[in-house]
């Protein structure tokens, strides 16, 4: 199959991390007979040094013209003074209204190769967690009519969404849920809000266009706490905008290692936007040991829900985890046996890291 990919490397650490993720899209391409073609598209800070504008119109277009966009990270010190209107995450926040991007996809995995990474109890960890949290990006109270009163002692914001939002954010969950373990949780607030109970509504006329996805409802209080007690329950998660926001993150920092989660933001048509969830990390950044594994993951999101190469997503993600059983780790992820690791010759730089991914996935 033929594909071309939009590049965005951005800055910090971002152009190093995204060098080893065309590796491994130029390796799956070698093994199953796909031609991927890159263009390099500039945006973030290093837009702003160049052109004053951290997402020049002609870096939208190209993204436009692509079959999928692979986005590093943007941003850094460097750029904290520039006036608020060119910031370099306004790149961010352009590319996903340009892509009408309206369901962000966050897994939340625990690899258990790094279980020690995560801050729960061991006994909680002992089942597999595998979270995919499909969160509505468009809609709700974040774009709800908000204001003042004249005095301004009462402030109000408002979740509003329409059946057709809701409809399209529920059928990326159920399609998602198709693609893993068939289970799906709608997380909202039904007892107390009308909107949540629409979504209800709405998800059971869904599901017997679903008869092989299991749905289930939960309260997002609830869903906040059985995140940290018995996270394993759950495999698809779809919610709202301001909910997906909040337990997202909730579910990512129990995975212990920002270095490993990528996501998606999909749009209704056109190429789909694919990212770590990390930033650019200025500290380490032209040090060669930023964790390049978030980033390689994105690229598996990228062939499984831009192109429907699941077979080519699946070999992505499993040589990750055999790089992982083999005991190699970047800095980030050693944990207390770096030393041990670096007298092993396991302790790897970003490169490395790279070079063994690629390895994996020609059976070298
Ligand atoms: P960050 O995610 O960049 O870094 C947080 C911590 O995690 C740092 O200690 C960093 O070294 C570490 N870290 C992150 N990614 C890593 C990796 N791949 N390997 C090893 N360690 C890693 O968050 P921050 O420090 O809050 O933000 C830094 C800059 O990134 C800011 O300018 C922020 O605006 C920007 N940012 C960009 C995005 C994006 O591009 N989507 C997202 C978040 C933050």
């Amino acid at each position: 199959m033929k594909k071309n990919i939009a590049l965005i490397p951005g800055d910090g650490i971002g152009p190093e991390i995204m060098a080893e993720a065309k590796k491994v899209l130029d390796a799956v391409a070698r093994r199953f007979s796909h031609e991927f073609s890159y263009t390099q598209i500039i945006a973030g800070g290093c837009a702003i040094d160049q052109f004053q504008n951290p997402l020049p119109k002609k870096s939208l277009d190209d993204c436009l013209s692509s079959d999928a966009v692979l986005l590093a990270s943007v941003g850094g010190p460097k750029w904290d003074s520039v006036d608020a209107s060119i910031r370099p995450e306004k790149a961010l926040l352009g590319l996903r209204s340009g892509l009408g991007t309206y369901a962000n996809l966050r897994p939340a995995k625990i690899f258990p190769q790094l279980a020690s990474s995560c801050p729960l109890k061991n006994e909680i960890v002992k089942d597999s967690i595998d979270i995919l949290i499909v969160r509505e990006l468009t809609g709700g109270i974040y774009f709800g009519k908000r204001g003042r009163s004249p005095d301004g002692k009462e402030a109000f914001d408002t979740e509003i969404y329409s059946d057709w939002e809701i409809e399209r954010i529920l059928k990326v969950g159920f399609e998602s849920s198709l693609k893993r373990r068939k289970k799906l949780c709608l997380v909202d607030k039904a007892n107390i809000l009308e909107s949540s109970r629409l979504w209800r509504e709405i998800a059971k006329k869904m599901s017997p266009d679903y008869p092989d996805v299991e749905l289930s409802f939960m309260y997002v209080d609830n869903a906040a706490m059985q995140l940290v007690r018995n996270p394993s329950q759950f495999d698809v998660i779809v919610t709202s905008n301001m909910f997906g926001d909040i337990l997202s993150d909730e579910a990512s920092q129990i995975t212990g290692s920002i270095g490993m989660l990528p996501s998606a933001s999909l749009g209704e048509s056109g190429p789909a936007l694919f990212e770590p969830i990390h930033g650019s990390a200025p500290d380490i950044a032209g040090k060669g040991c930023a964790n390049p594994l978030a980033m390689i993951l994105s690229c598996a999101m990228l062939l499984r829900y831009g192109f429907d190469m699941d077979e080519e997503a699946d070999l992505i993600e499993n040589s990750v985890e055999k790089i992982l059983d083999e005991g190699y780790r970047t800095f980030d992820i050693a944990g207390l046996e770096a030393d041990e690791l670096r007298a092993k010759g396991k302790l790897v730089g970003t490169v490395q890291m790279g070079d063994l991914v690629v390895s994996q996935i020609l059976d070298k």
